[in-house]
């Protein structure tokens, strides 16, 4: 009796058909839900005699799993035809979307900025194409200076009888200081002292393209005029920079050195952060690693732009993104950075 009853659902099941995704439900209503044909039969299944059960259990599972398949079939179809017209819309973003990562150097940078921010300087931005009087002359460069030479930088028009009308890809960030200089005067021609800035960006040498040198990198330089400002800031600014970048045990040092901008000038080191300065190979057992150039600025870069360098003093300091990156995640390539290789991207999901 069962067995008949089961033998007619399972036709009845195999010929299932419906319009519309409303149809589907109801043939889910009648035959799978708690009220539906299957569960009823369940219930008679108590009746069934001992000798019975097993073939009877195993048929009433196939009209199930039957029942089951055939309706979710259907639901798919429905959905189908009822997405036809959507499917069309060929300005939709493919699916499955697929979030992407942030680049390491803009997170390098967001840190570096966000750093400095908490310090109380703002940003400034500035042309990538700029005028050599910007990038060269108002930073103090020497007519002769090398980095004026065609082996050294990239040259938009150049002009040899003048060097100073020449237009080129910024060879550093260092010309937007020089624009912020030239622009904080109030109408009468004053300083709207303090200048406090931090200027991220891309610069561009003529370098040939290894995993340590590339024909373009990024820069963060930061400048700072006022009355009164002394080296004593510069070092402890740069201290708590380095602290909150590299971690709180971070030590610092400087060694003299040499740039036109800046008089006195010297080179940074932060304590090794891999051996803790004991000396491995990371910091070529010197216990230090160098990360950026500093000092305060030379009185003629002021007075060249327009700042009473008897009146206000100032420092200026600057480091490569790529540099701090590959400190900070060990990348040992700097083509990495521009290869658009998803798989060395994709590193840097959790870094952010
Ligand atoms: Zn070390």
């Amino acid at each position: 009796m069962i067995l008949d009853k089961i033998d007619e659902l399972l036709k009845e099941v195999q010929n299932l058909s419906a319009k519309n995704a409303e149809e589907v439900e109801q043939l889910r209503l009648k035959y799978l839900s708690k009220k539906g044909e299957i569960t009823a039969l369940m219930n008679d299944f108590r009746e069934v005699a001992a000798d019975q059960k097993k073939t009877v259990g195993m048929k009433i599972n196939e009209l199930k799993t039957l029942a089951t398949e055939r309706i979710n079939q259907l639901r798919e179809e429905c959905e189908t035809q009822e997405g036809g017209e959507e499917a069309l819309d060929l300005t939709r973003t493919p699916y499955p979307i697929e979030l992407g990562t942030r680049h390491p150097l803009t997170i390098v940078t967001n840190e570096i900025i966000d750093i400095f921010s908490r310090m109380g300087f703002v940003l400034a931005d500035g042309p990538e194409v700029e005028d050599d009087n910007h990038i060269f002359t108002k930073m103090n460069f020497a007519a002769d200076h090398p980095a004026r030479d065609m082996q050294d930088t990239f040259f938009v028009s150049q002009h040899p009888n003048d060097v100073t009308k020449n237009i080129l890809l910024r060879s550093h960030t260092s010309s937007v200081q020089a624009r912020v200089m030239e622009h904080m005067h109030d109408e009468n021609g004053k300083l709207t002292a303090p200048i406090r800035v931090i200027c991220p960006g891309r610069v561009y040498r003529n370098e040939a393209i290894t995993a340590r040198a590339h024909c373009f990198f990024h820069q963060v330089e930061g400048l700072y005029i006022d009355k009164n400002v002394s080296f004593t800031d510069l070092k402890q600014v740069l201290l708590s920079f380095a602290k909150e970048m590299f971690g709180a045990d971070t030590k610092i040092r400087l060694r003299p050195s040499y740039f036109p901008f800046t008089e006195p000038s010297a080179e940074m080191d932060i304590s090794c952060f891999i051996c803790g300065g004991e000396g491995c190979g990371f910091c070529k057992h010197t216990g230090w690693v160098e990360i950026l150039g500093c000092g305060m600025v030379d009185p003629n870069v002021l007075e060249l732009c327009g700042i009473d360098s008897k009146e206000y003093t100032g420092y200026a300091f600057g480091m490569g993104v790529e540099r701090i990156t590959n400190l900070k995640y060990r990348v040992s390539d700097l083509r990495m950075f521009s290869e658009n290789d998803t798989r060395f991207l994709e590193e840097f999901e959790s870094a952010n």
